[in-house]
């Protein structure tokens, strides 16, 4: 690896990959991740992608938007969002993405909860594999990306708020080292990491919120954490398989124990969420039922077999039996402040997907916001690099003692202790 590049960025899911995607090529840029390249959240995302369906939709679509957020979502995202999606589709369409189509050739869009008609593309049931993988292959292929799995961002380095670059640990042999830039993007995810229910990937665990906090760096909304309503119920440890949304919002229905519907199943998460944990109270039980079986086994199968062959390694056939289902974490919709070119309050240091917060999703996120969000802010990141100087960073690297990193699970819990501490302070009581 050089020890100095233009540009570092770090993570490697749908943020970091489409920010890669849009830089010019003739500035040199690093990419990280903690484990391979493909374990990211963003592989993970089952349900889709938003687009606005021509101009008669974008009332809906905001007001949908807003309405889940509890209308303290930044407008101003929300409308760049939304209004910059048909682009965001037409250049993953370039990349040779696919997205269901009908028996005459159009997109078939799919519902989700909260929305107030379909408006989601999707590839099946695992439309973030498509995207991200399409979007690695793509990063794989440029000449001025140097792509280093299993590193691990331990720092920043930074001078009177200027950022100059990172430190980071080559996981495999334990090395570690400072490489400067004039800009670090991060884009790092969510934080999912740090619950024991979680549909995220364990690695996941929010260490650039941390570091951002350790270098005072403005935060925001770190109490709005999505729960999501419906992830597969397991005895054991581990990250929990999701029960995508677009199951209920195709007709799934859910159950208490005495097998009766309670509630409308196409609420917002964190409403549902709040009625699943309600029931299971009064029930006594660890989850609650859900039902695909009336959906027929043409559909099941050519929309959710991903879902269909998970469930049926875990022993249960969802064209026949009921799938127990229960809320756990899912989303995180605050994160390091930015504005919506991705600057954070530190010069030269920028932040896009998950873990920046732009306010565009307001207290709970619309499904299927996330992945567009992700594409679209983070092509802003690379588009404010290109034609903005304004935000170029830049620093010496003297200050900065290798040895101070020699306990890197020391400084992980620290950092695992400064977000929660973060999140506890301001979560109203
Ligand atoms: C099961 C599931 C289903 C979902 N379904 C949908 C859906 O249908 N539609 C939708 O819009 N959204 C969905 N989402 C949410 C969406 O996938 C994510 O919010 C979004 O993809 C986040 O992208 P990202 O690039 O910000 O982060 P991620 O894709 O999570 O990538 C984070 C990257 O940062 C790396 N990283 C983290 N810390 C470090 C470190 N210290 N050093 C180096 N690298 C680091 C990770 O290894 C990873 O490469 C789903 C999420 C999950 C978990």
């Amino acid at each position: 690896m050089n020890k100095d590049y233009d540009i570092i960025i770090v993570g490697t899911g749908a943020a970091g990959l489409y920010c890669a995607l849009n830089l010019p090529t003739h500035l040199r840029v690093l990419m990280i991740t903690k484990k391979e390249a493909k374990a990211s959240d963003s592989f993970l995302a089952q349900g889709g992608i938003c687009v606005l369906r021509g101009e008669k939709d974008y009332d809906a679509f905001y007001e949908d938007t807003m309405k889940a957020g509890h209308y303290v979502n930044n407008p101003k995202a929300v409308d760049l969002m939304i209004r910059s999606s048909n682009a965001i589709i037409h250049d993953l369409l370039n990349h040779d993405i696919q997205f269901n189509q009908d028996e005459n050739g159009n997109f078939s869009y799919t519902k989700e909860g909260a929305h107030s008609r379909p408006r989601i593309m999707h590839h099946q049931d695992i439309t973030g594999k498509e995207i991200t993988s399409g979007l690695l292959d793509a990063v794989r292929s440029l000449p001025n990306v140097d792509l280093y799995e299993n590193t691990t961002m331990l720092d920043i380095v930074e001078t009177d708020n200027v950022c100059g670059g990172i430190v980071l640990e080559h996981m495999n042999t334990g090395k570690q080292q400072i490489v400067t830039s004039s800009y670090v993007v991060l884009s790092t995810g969510g934080l999912g990491g740090l619950y024991d229910n979680t549909t995220n990937f364990q690695h996941i665990t929010g260490d650039a919120l941390g570091i951002a906090i350790a270098h005072n760096v403005t935060m925001q909304n770190m109490d709005y954490v999505q729960i999501h309503p419906t992830s597969l119920y397991s005895e054991t440890n581990g990250r929990r398989f999701l029960i995508s949304e677009s199951v209920r919002g195709e007709g799934a229905y859910l159950y208490d124990k005495n097998l009766n519907r309670f509630t409308d199943e196409l609420m917002p998460r964190d409403k549902l969420t709040a009625v699943i944990l309600n029931q299971m109270e009064k029930d006594g039980t660890p989850h609650v039922w859900e039902d695909m079986r009336h959906m027929g086994k043409e559909r099941i199968m050519s929309h959710f077999p991903n879902i269909y062959d998970h469930c049926l390694k875990q022993g249960i056939n969802v064209l026949k039996d009921l799938i127990p289902v229960v809320p756990a974490q899912h989303y995180f919709m605050g994160g390091i402040a930015v504005n919506l070119a991705g600057q954070t309050s530190m010069r030269g240091l920028y932040a896009c997907g998950e873990t920046a917060c732009n306010g565009v999703h307001g207290k709970n996120r619309l499904a299927s916001n996330s992945l567009l969000e992700a594409l679209v802010f983070s092509k802003r990141v690379a588009e404010d690099i290109m034609f903005s100087t304004d935000h170029k960073g830049g620093c010496s690297t003297e200050h900065v003692k290798l040895e101070q990193y020699k306990d890197k699970e020391a400084l992980l819990e620290h950092y695992k202790k400064l977000v929660l501490a973060e999140m506890e302070r301001t979560t109203p009581s």
